[in-house]
């Protein structure tokens, strides 16, 4: 397998493809909300990203898009009273 754990779609044919897509997918909130918005149709990739999205807004950074990350990362931050993953 080529793809990392974390990886969406796991269909990528080497970890460089692997890697841009994720890349592609982490950026997507600040430069391209447009192409996700028009591109993405699958609607567990909405929620996380609607999630993801969230957390950003609230200054949180979680270690990557999938939900589970996201939730740990909202969680942390709820019990901690700081956004998970910003600068002390
Ligand atoms: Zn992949």
């Amino acid at each position: 397998m080529a793809c990392r754990s974390g990886c969406v779609t796991q269909n990528h044919d080497s970890w460089g493809d692997c890697l841009r897509a994720s890349n592609i997918q982490m950026s997507t909130g600040d430069a391209n909300g447009g192409l996700v918005d028009g591109g993405w149709t699958n609607k567990k990739w909405d929620n996380e990203l609607k999630l993801y999205r969230d957390a950003r807004a609230q200054g949180i950074q979680p270690e990557g898009t999938s939900t589970a990350k996201i939730r740990k990362a909202l969680d942390i931050s709820d019990k901690t009273g700081h956004a998970y993953g910003s600068a002390l």
